[in-house]
């Protein structure tokens, strides 16, 4: 890692016609080549994973982020900086358990899902119905698991693109409420994780309005290999599980700051990542590296010379349970039209693979600007437009509001995510300066320049002229598996 970023800075700083004939580029260059060297990010990470720690929305812990937010954002040279307040049902963790009782004694190692009811007190217990496959529980019969404990095994396949967390979010957001439908009395999930870890990965899970509320949790993968095997063998599972938790009303705060812009003060660049994260590890990678990397390129690019248009970060407080979005919506619905540019940094710490623009961007100088910048970063300018950045963006993005999608490298992410190991450690200094340079890069040629997205979607649907296109070299991005 060390030596392509030798490479970069002897190639950056040669300077050629080109540049001088093209200021954003220039810019866009500076800027990346700063963040390069740039710890902003790093010691945001370090400081919210030390000085703070997991803080689950509505918890003490979040309180406590708030407010260390708004001082480091403060102290970054953020204006306007303030808390917006949202309400949200909180959910906290109490103690939890789960052993195989039959045919032998085993200790399981597991993690209640966000949202997910308690046990009794003295727990659950119940023979075990598994399924490899969470296709094989919706094919079960109405009914036919009454009184069992539903266990999907299916594993998540690694993948750059994090499309294999995608396809096995149903099976913890929606499994619970599926099992109970055909009449278990409890869930568990095999973590959505890549990694040989013991660790389970908790998340959220949704239960649906027509199903009974059951327990439910997340196996370790190991674990939930273990009864894979034990499956093999015919006898009957049985599975004890004792969960506690709580919820109620609480309150959810997303932290914003501003840049303010010099010629257009009213024409918003809005970039963040989410101030919230689950409660084992230490919320590093998710999603303190979001939030870094977001605050660090617009932070790197305001101390450059002051932008023409207003970068606003905002910190949102409650991502993990699904609060945060529809709240930041509603709050800046009457903002969106000026809103020039909208994104999201939620896929952890490592470097930037690929980005898309938003539609039709490609074709536009100031885009070339940017992909000109990006390319010595080893980056995949996918052909493809930006659909969304983030869960948190996704309201004012169906607004209307055009975004912009930079992938990090997800292939190690799912390790450690939502796990005890999401943790400090995992970040590498290297990759994440990549990232926060890809970003600068961006951010800096967006916020110095009237570069219109909307126009360019417009022209993009428009029927193409009769000359030949002159867009950038683009790589075609690979084939999704
Ligand atoms: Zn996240
Ligand atoms: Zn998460």
């Amino acid at each position: 890692m060390r030596g392509w970023l030798a490479a970069l800075f002897v190639c950056s700083l040669a300077t050629s016609p080109a540049l001088a004939a093209d200021p954003l580029r220039a810019g866009a260059e500076a800027a990346r080549d700063r963040a390069l060297t740039d710890t902003t990010a790093y010691d945001f990470i370090e400081s919210v994973s030390v000085d703070v720690g997991p803080r689950l929305a509505g918890s003490e812990a979040a309180a406590r982020a708030r407010d260390w937010g708004v001082a480091r954002l403060r102290a970054l040279g953020f204006q306007n900086v303030h808390v917006e307040p949202f309400p949200i049902t909180a959910w906290s963790r109490g103690p939890e358990s789960a052993e195989v009782t039959a045919p032998r004694p085993q200790a399981l190692a597991i993690l209640g899902l966000g949202g997910s009811v308690p046990t009794p007190p003295e727990g659950v217990e119940g023979e075990v119905a598994l399924f490899h496959t969470y296709a094989d529980l919706l094919a079960a019969a109405p009914g036919s698991l009454a009184g069992k404990i539903a266990v999907v095994t299916q594993p998540m396949v690694r993948t750059e693109d994090g499309s294999g967390y995608g396809a096995m979010n149903p099976p913890r957001r929606a499994g619970p409420s599926e099992a109970a439908r055909r009449g278990a009395i409890a869930y568990l999930v095999r973590s959505l994780a890549t990694g040989e870890s013991r660790a389970p990965h908790t998340g959220a899970l949704n239960y649906q309005a027509d199903a009974p509320k059951i327990p439910a949790a997340a196996l370790s993968v190991i674990d939930a290999e273990l009864l894979d095997h034990m499956a093999t063998r015919g006898a009957p599972i049985r599975i004890r599980l004792k969960l506690a938790s709580s919820s109620g009303p609480a309150t959810g705060w997303t932290v914003v700051g501003d840049i303010p812009g010099t010629e257009h003060p009213d024409q918003l660049i809005v970039v963040g990542g989410h101030m919230d994260s689950w409660d084992p590890g230490t919320g590093s990678i998710d999603d303190g590296a979001g939030m870094a990397i977001t605050v660090a390129a617009a932070h790197l690019v305001g101390a450059m010379h002051p932008p023409k248009r207003t970068i606003r970060v905002a910190l949102f407080g409650a991502e993990e349970m699904d609060f945060s979005n529809d709240a930041f919506a509603a709050a800046h619905q009457a903002e969106a039209p000026r809103m020039v540019l909208i994104g999201e940094s939620d896929a952890g710490a490592d470097r930037t693979w690929s980005v898309q623009f938003p539609k039709g961007a490609l074709a536009l100088p100031e885009i070339k600007a940017v992909t000109a910048a990006l390319a010595p970063l080893k980056i995949v300018i996918s052909p493809d437009p930006a659909k969304g950045s983030g869960s948190d963006v996704a309201g004012l993005v169906r607004a209307g509001v055009p975004t912009v999608s930079f992938r990090p490298d997800t292939s190690r992410y799912f390790e450690w995510h939502h796990s005890a190991e999401d943790t400090l450690d995992k970040v590498d200094p290297a990759q994440l300066s990549q990232s926060v340079a890809a970003w600068s890069a961006f951010i800096y040629v967006v916020a110095n320049s009237d570069v219109d997205f909307r126009a360019a979607a417009l022209a993009a649907d428009k029927p193409v002229a009769t000359t030949a296109p002159t867009g950038p070299a683009i790589i075609a991005a690979p084939a999704r598996p």
